[in-house]
């Protein structure tokens, strides 16, 4: 079966991509390559980072791959996290810290509507694509449910009254940001 490299090894990432693709690729992680690197991701831009990825994992191992980046705007903080999404409550903070200091600034806060976006950078038989998925959706005043990662307890995509983390994966797959950039990717790639 043919095989496409995700530059990434978070596990629910890689779950939620594995879903979606099926028995189409054969999708393997950083791990499965050897790359245990600390990829910089020191671009402004959701798409520069998941480019910078994408030719690190390329130019230095030699696969065809896809990287992805992820960013969630917060209307009421002006788009914030945005690009530092990964790093809002710090520099070493770990998920949980993210979804505390959201609540925490978002307390009070009536204008709670955000979206998701994943940007994703495909490098294959020499050329780069970028495919790109978004949903809106608002920020809940609590954790809500226990599926999922990250933001996911705290986003509510439009017209579900659910967070992410209440939804199956198959169910979050199929309206979330990451699902329609990897829709994109399968486009791209049949
Ligand atoms: P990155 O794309 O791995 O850099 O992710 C940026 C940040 O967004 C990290 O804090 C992730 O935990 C979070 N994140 C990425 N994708 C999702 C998602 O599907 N749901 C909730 N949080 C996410």
């Amino acid at each position: 079966m043919k095989e496409l490299v995700f530059a990434t090894n978070n596990a629910h990432k890689l779950s939620e991509v594995r879903r979606m693709v099926g028995d189409r690729f054969v999708i393997r992680s950083l791990a499965d390559i050897g790359c245990h690197d600390d990829i910089p991701e020191t671009a402004d831009t959701l798409r520069g980072n998941a480019l910078i990825k994408a030719r690190w994992v390329k130019e230095k191992y030699g696969y065809d791959c896809f990287a992805d980046d992820t960013g969630l705007m917060v209307d009421a903080l002006g788009g914030a996290p945005g690009v530092r999404t990964a790093r809002f409550a710090g520099p070493a903070c770990d998920p949980d810290d993210n979804v505390t200091k959201l609540l925490e600034v978002m307390a009070g806060e009536e204008r709670r509507t955000a979206r998701f976006c994943t940007v994703i950078a495909l490098i294959k038989d020499g050329r780069e694509q970028v495919m790109e998925g978004t949903v809106e959706g608002l920020i809940a005043t609590e954790r809500r449910g226990s599926d999922g990662f990250g933001y996911d307890p705290v986003f509510i995509p439009e017209e579900t009254g659910l967070t992410f983390a209440q939804m199956g994966p198959d169910a979050k797959n199929a309206i979330s940001h990451r699902g329609r950039a990897i829709a994109g990717l399968l486009d791209a790639l049949a």
